[in-house]
């Protein structure tokens, strides 16, 4: 049976793993309404705006320590 003559160092297999394994950017574009980036073909995040019309309503975080009460 053929084999390895010398063993790989950690270098090289951890360069050979990290080569397959890159993480890209998720593909985003402009919401119409707010301008935030969204996926595209689903309900802005931000304002709950799709295809021009407000479809979902946005819940909007309270602070916790909210002293305005
Ligand atoms: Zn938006």
């Amino acid at each position: 049976m053929p084999n390895p003559k010398r063993k790989h160092t950690r270098s090289r297999r951890d360069l050979r793993r990290s080569s397959n394994s890159k993480l890209t950017a998720a593909h985003t574009v402009a919401c119409a309404n707010c301008g935030a980036p969204r996926l595209p073909h689903n309900v802005c995040a931000k304002c709950g705006f799709y295809g021009g019309k407000l479809v979902a309503k946005v819940k909007v975080k309270k602070a916790k320590n909210d002293e305005s009460k």
